[in-house]
C-alpha cells in the first residue's frame, strides 16, 4: 500500500523527531521542562501551517492546541489527543538515553507517549504534504496527564464536544499492540483515622490506636472490590504513628479505585461514604471521589475500530482489540459521547518502568493507520 511505503521512507524523520522529544525531558511537575517540549511542537506545527493556540498554565505546562486542513463545510473535525509530560525526572537520560538498538528505541517517554506525539506529527505532516487531508483535524497534547489532567480536562472536553471522534495516541496495548476500545474508572481516595495518643507502658488503657482502627478499616476497604463488575480497590499506601512506644493518635490509608462501568461510581463512593469507626474514640474522615469516569465500549467507538480494523487489513496488519485497567484522556472525551478510540500510538513495552521502549518494525505501519483514520471515510 502506498500510504505505508510513504511513511516507511519517513522512517529516519520520525525517529529523529522522537529523539528531539525524547531529550527534552518533561516531567509533569516541572512547568518549564514540559514548556521547552511544548515548544518545539508548537513551532513545528506552526512550520506545517497549523493555527496553533497555547493555552497557559501557570501551575503545569502549557496546553497545545493546533488546527489542521479547513474548517467549515459542515464537516466536523477528528482530534488526535495526547500528551508530552512524563513520568521521568529530568536527568534519567544520563542512565537511560535516547538509543536505537535491538529493533526498539529506547528511553524516558518513548513508548508513553513522545514517540505516538511525533506519530501524529508525521501523519498530518504527510497528509498535508501530499494535499490528501481532507477534514479539519484538532491535535491536542496536554501537559498533565500523569498527574491526573487536572489542568487540561476542561480544555480537552471542550474541544472534543466539537469533534466527531477522539483518537488517543497513548501506547498500543502488549506487544500485540491493540488498539484501546476500554477504559476503567480511575478514582482515589484517602482515609483519614483520628486516634488517642497515650504512653504504651505507663497509659495504655487510656490509648485509642488510629493504626489499630485503620488496621480494620483497611479490611473491609479491600472488601469493596467486586472482580465479577469489574470493579477493584487497592490500599495502595498506609501511614500513621510516630514512635512504637506512643499508641498513634493518627493514620492514613491512600486507595486506588477502578471501575468499568460509570453506574458504579456512586456504588464505591457511597459506601466509602459510610466507614464508621469500630472504636468509638476514634474519628474518620474519607477524601477522594472518582477522577476519570471509565471509557466503556460504546457503539461509536466499537464502528471507529472497525474501520480500523479493516484498513489494518488492507496494509497487512492483523490488529486487535483490546481492554485496560489504566486510565486516559481517553476517559474524558468517552464519557462526553464522543466516539474514542485508544492505544493509537506507538507499539512497545516497559511504559514508567526502565525498559521503556517502542518496536521500530511497528512505528511506519502504526502511523500509516493513524493517517489513513484522519481521512474521511469513503462512501
Ligand atoms: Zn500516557
Amino acid at each position: 500500500m502506498k500510504l505505508l511505503n510513504e511513511l516507511r521512507s519517513r522512517e529516519n524523520r520520525m525517529l529523529g523527531l522522537m529523539r528531539d522529544l525524547v531529550e527534552l525531558e518533561s516531567p509533569s511537575h516541572d512547568k518549564a521542562a514540559v514548556d521547552r517540549c511544548t515548544g518545539l511542537v508548537e513551532r513545528l506545527c506552526k512550520g506545517m501551517g497549523g493555527r496553533v493556540r497555547r493555552h497557559l498554565r501557570k501551575e503545569f505546562g502549557d496546553l497545545l492546541e493546533a488546527r489542521f486542513g479547513r474548517d467549515g463545510r459542515g464537516v466536523k473535525p477528528v482530534m488526535v489527543l495526547g500528551h508530552l509530560d512524563t513520568v521521568w525526572e529530568v536527568g534519567t537520560l544520563k542512565k537511560m538515553p535516547f538509543k536505537v538498538a535491538r529493533g526498539r528505541v529506547w528511553g524516558p517517554g518513548t513508548l508513553d507517549m513522545k514517540s505516538g506525539a511525533a506519530m501524529a506529527l508525521t501523519a498530518i505532516g504527510y497528509l498535508l504534504e501530499t494535499k490528501m487531508l481532507d477534514r479539519p483535524v484538532i491535535l491536542l497534547l496536554v501537559s498533565d496527564e500523569e498527574i491526573g489532567s487536572v489542568a487540561s480536562r476542561p480544555l480537552t472536553e471542550e474541544l472534543a464536544q466539537e469533534c466527531e471522534a477522539v483518537y488517543v495516541v497513548e501506547p498500543a496495548q502488549g506487544l500485540e499492540g491493540a488498539y484501546k476500545t476500554q477504559r476503567k474508572g480511575v478514582g482515589g481516595y484517602t482515609v483519614h483515622v483520628k486516634g488517642v495518643a497515650a504512653h504504651s507502658g505507663v497509659d495504655f488503657e487510656s490509648g485509642h490506636s488510629a493504626i489499630a482502627e485503620l488496621a480494620r478499616q483497611v479490611g473491609v476497604i479491600q472488601g469493596f472490590t467486586e472482580p465479577s463488575r469489574g470493579i477493584t480497590v487497592n490500599v495502595g499506601t498506609i501511614a500513621g504513628g510516630t514512635r512504637s512506644n506512643v499508641i498513634a493518635a493518627e493514620a492514613r490509608a491512600e486507595v486506588d479505585v477502578r471501575i468499568a462501568k460509570a453506574a458504579d461510581a456512586e456504588r464505591v463512593d457511597k459506601r466509602f461514604r459510610r466507614l464508621h469507626v469500630f472504636d468509638r474514640f476514634c474519628a474518620l474522615r474519607v477524601e477522594g471521589g472518582m477522577n476519570r469516569p471509565p471509557m466503556e465500549r460504546t457503539r461509536g467507538t466499537a464502528a471507529l475500530f472497525r474501520r480500523a480494523a479493516t484498513l489494518a487489513q488492507a496494509m497487512g496488519l492483523d490488529l486487535k482489540e483490546a481492554a485496560t485497567g489504566g486510565g486516559s484522556d481517553g476517559n474524558f472525551t468517552s464519557a462526553l459521547g464522543v466516539p474514542t478510540l485508544d492505544g493509537m500510538g506507538a507499539v512497545g513495552e516497559g511504559a514508567h518502568a526502565l525498559h521503556e521502549s517502542v518496536l521500530l518494525k511497528e512505528l511506519a505501519s502504526r502511523t500509516a493507520l493513524l493517517a489513513a483514520m484522519l481521512l474521511k471515510p469513503e462512501g
